[in-house]
């Protein structure tokens, strides 16, 4: 396909029905000082309004999106609806403000309402987690892991201590350890039990480094879409050594209204707003990753803070002595953090248990329909998404794309990195039963075209505008620009 550069015709104008385009125009050089002006035009595409539209259009109808087909892909939940969160995001109140008019002396007083979503979010947060407060300011998953981490360093080090071991289960998000260990710590593996924590190799870990245990980060449920069962001793271990505990709630949509992490005792948690709370997860959009902190690590949440008045009005303090500082720019992701708010408000506690619910339930299903079709590791109830290995002789990478032929979205192939041929699917709560079946029966033809044609299925995709590429030198060698010379 063609670039829009490509399609670039001199003098060729979006609404060129007057003879001379720039006649009735008012002219940048007679509106701004010269040294303001530019030297050269900017080099831009000159197209007709319809070759711009069909362009786009064209470019549109070549992407995937969970508006056009399923899409299972394992711990990124996505689903995009309810859309009327959008429309309460794209309010013109909420859309044009800038960031800097809350700092603003005057300002503050026009922007009450937003800093209003942002208090509000923050309480309904604490509410579905058991938190003391969060901070909005992170502006993703693994984001929040790095505000967690430093949390939990400045907790230690106000009190003068130099700890040093983050502790990790090999079934917690492979972020973990990057954020941990780009926030200075040293990773110490866990190794699992048949999926879960094992407390007794826990207990091991810190009795061998029992005054440098700064924390445990951990991800539940985890990357194998199990629950922990051993929550309350993994509390208890940690807390003998003032050890703080982590817990990636990326994917909260699996225990909304069955589980609060700061009731069992957690101290820090992120949230993943962009999986859970109606944004889906991926395609490079804004996400947000608030962290909620039990009461000893409020003084290190990062400034500034929206406060309450006692009078109701609402104030953004920068007063804090002990914060850790700022994470990301202003507040937070606003726009995703307001249809987070629009979601939980509209769906209500016993809305958001039911979605969990839902979410539990379509995974469960999806697993017990594919125990004949995919060889699936751990026989047991799964959270809102589980794991399956290829089976004998078959390779994930080749179900995934013959998927694709079949116009559904591929799960998550190859992660986590403990499951063989591994291929992760994450239905969400949103999806009707009749296209989970759709997907089962997809499945259940690609296994057995793959026993019965192998090279066929090795050949897939042939549907699409890109068959296989060589994903190594497509990262390694991106081409990002055109070379228009
Ligand atoms: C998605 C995910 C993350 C990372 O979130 P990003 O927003 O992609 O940075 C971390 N942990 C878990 C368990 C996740 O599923």
């Amino acid at each position: 396909m063609k670039t829009i550069f490509a399609k670039s015709v001199p003098g060729r104008h979006a609404a060129n029905l007057v003879l001379d385009p720039a006649e009735n125009a008012p002219r940048a050089a007679d509106m701004l000082p010269a040294d303001l002006l530019r030297k050269q035009a900017p080099r831009l595409p000159e197209c007709s309004e319809l070759d711009v539209v069909r362009h786009f259009t064209e470019l549109s109808r070549r992407n995937y999106s969970v508006d056009a087909n399923f899409y299972p892909l394992g711990s990124c939940t996505m689903k995009y609806n309810p859309k009327f969160t959008e429309q309460v995001a794209n309010l013109p109140g909420f859309a044009r403000l800038h960031p800097l008019l809350a700092q603003l002396g005057r300002g503050a007083t026009c922007v009450q309402g937003a800093l209003q979503v942002l208090h509000d979010a923050e309480r309904w947060l604490c509410e579905l987690t058991g938190m003391k407060a969060f901070t909005l300011q992170p502006m993703a998953g693994a984001n929040g892991e790095f505000t967690g981490v430093k949390l939990i360093a400045a907790y230690h080090k106000a009190r003068g201590r130099k700890r040093t071991k983050m502790l990790i289960p090999d079934s917690a998000h492979g972020t973990n350890p990057a954020s941990a260990v780009l926030a200075g710590f040293d990773i110490v593996n866990i190794e699992s039990r048949d999926g879960m924590i094992d407390p007794q190799a826990l207990a091991r870990a810190i009795a061998e480094h029992p005054d440098d245990v700064a924390g445990l980060m951990m991800t539940c449920p985890n990357t194998l879409g199990l629950m922990e069962t051993h929550l309350a001793e993994i509390v208890e271990e940690l807390r003998k050594v003032d050890a703080l505990l982590y817990y990636d709630g990326a994917n909260m949509n699996a225990i909304m209204g069955k589980m609060r992490v700061g009731d069992v005792g957690f101290d820090v948690v992120h949230l993943n707003v962009h999986k859970t709370l109606s944004t889906p997860h991926g395609g490079g959009g804004p996400g947000a990753g608030p962290v909620g902190v039990s009461e000893r690590l409020v003084p290190y949440l990062p400034a500034p803070r929206v406060e309450r008045r006692d009078d109701g009005s609402y104030r953004v303090n920068f007063d804090l002595p002990q914060s850790i500082g700022y994470i990301g720019p202003f507040y937070g992701s606003f726009a995703v953090l307001a249809k987070a708010l629009a979601y939980m408000m509209r769906l209500g506690g016993n809305g958001l248990t039911r979605a969990s619910e839902y979410a539990v339930l379509n995974a469960n299903y999806l697993r017990k329909r594919l125990e004949d079709v995919l060889d699936i590791p751990f026989d047991r109830i799964c959270a809102h998404e589980f794991v399956a290995s290829a089976p004998e002789g078959l390779r994930a990478l080749d179900i995934a794309k013959g998927l694709l032929d079949r116009g559904i979205h591929a799960p998550t192939i190859y992660f986590p990195l403990i499951v063989k041929e591994c291929l992760m699917a994450e239905p969400t709560e949103t999806e009707s039963r009749e296209t989970l079946d759709e997907y089962v029966e997809a499945l259940r033809e690609i296994v057995a075209e793959g026993k019965s044609h192998p090279e066929k299925l090795a050949a897939a995709p042939v549907t699409l505008p890109v068959r296989r590429m060589d994903e190594t030198a497509a990262a390694r060698h991106m081409i990002l620009t055109e070379d228009m010379a």
